[in-house]
């Protein structure tokens, strides 16, 4: 294992996170929140930026770019190719299947689309590290902003099938409130009411409660659950289909 990554809080509730390759020294950010914490970060770790993987053009995950880039001038910008219009700075877009390469590491992108159109995941396959940006959170899911409910589905439908060992690192850090939403759902899961106990802790010494992974959210997040039969009955739809019960959920979530 070559890669290391150090994640930072920025904003209120926004994680960044850099991704070093020891082999080579080449050192990535995934989205740019905020310059000032990223550029911190940078030299706390005493690495030398030289790339960035943007998965969304939402201002809290690209407008600290242009600060960053001025300071590393030589960083090449990947993001997705879909979206390009409304990132202006990308030196390589990329789309699905396509590789961003950080030194010697390299990461599977996977569009997800549903929360913007545009929105992709990293997938370090062989360092079993997934970035989902704003489309898979522990306990929860991005809001649906640009594409049907449907869409928004088969979006997390692939990034659940990834091995369930994958660490799973998010743009935000809403874990205790998805938490309270989830045990509404699913009350009688023993998984999810030992996850949010745990949350409860972490928070409690301010922690992050972040990564996950996909074997943990398979277990307790609603969203990836709409299958179980106990997830169907509390939403008065057994038997519905899964993208029919996610639409439910994802709109009782923003009404909660
Ligand atoms: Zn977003």
């Amino acid at each position: 294992m070559t890669i290391s990554i150090h994640q930072y809080l920025c904003l209120t509730d926004n994680y960044g996170a850099l991704v070093h390759d020891s082999t080579t020294g080449a050192t990535a950010c995934v989205d740019v929140p905020e310059a000032g914490p990223t550029l911190a970060a940078l030299s706390e770790q005493g690495w030398n930026l030289t790339d960035i993987l943007i998965t969304h053009h939402h201002a809290d995950h690209i407008q600290g770019v242009p600060e960053v880039r001025a300071k590393f001038p030589n960083a090449k910008i990947w993001g997705p190719a879909k979206d390009a219009a409304r990132i202006p700075f990308l030196d390589h877009q990329v789309k699905e299947g396509d590789m961003a390469r950080v030194g010697s590491l390299a990461a599977k992108v996977i569009e997800t689309p549903g929360h913007t159109l545009g929105h992709i995941a990293y997938h370090f396959e062989d360092d079993a590290v997934a970035f989902c940006g704003d489309t898979l959170f522990s306990l929860g899911c991005g809001r649906v902003f640009e594409t049907p409910l449907a869409v928004m589905w088969s979006s997390l439908a692939k990034l659940a099938a990834l091995p369930g060992e994958t660490q799973i690192y998010c743009g935000h850090e809403y874990t205790q409130a998805n938490g309270r939403f989830a045990i509404t759902v699913e009350p009688g899961n023993p998984v999810l009411k030992a996850r949010i106990e745990e949350i409860a802790r972490l928070r409690t010494e301010r922690r992050p409660t972040l990564p996950t992974n996909i074997a943990a959210e398979l277990a307790a997040n609603p969203f990836l659950r709409v299958e179980e039969p106990a997830i169907q009955a509390a939403v008065g739809m057994g038997g519905a289909q899964p993208a029919a019960v996610f639409g439910e959920l994802r709109t009782r979530k923003d009404r909660f």
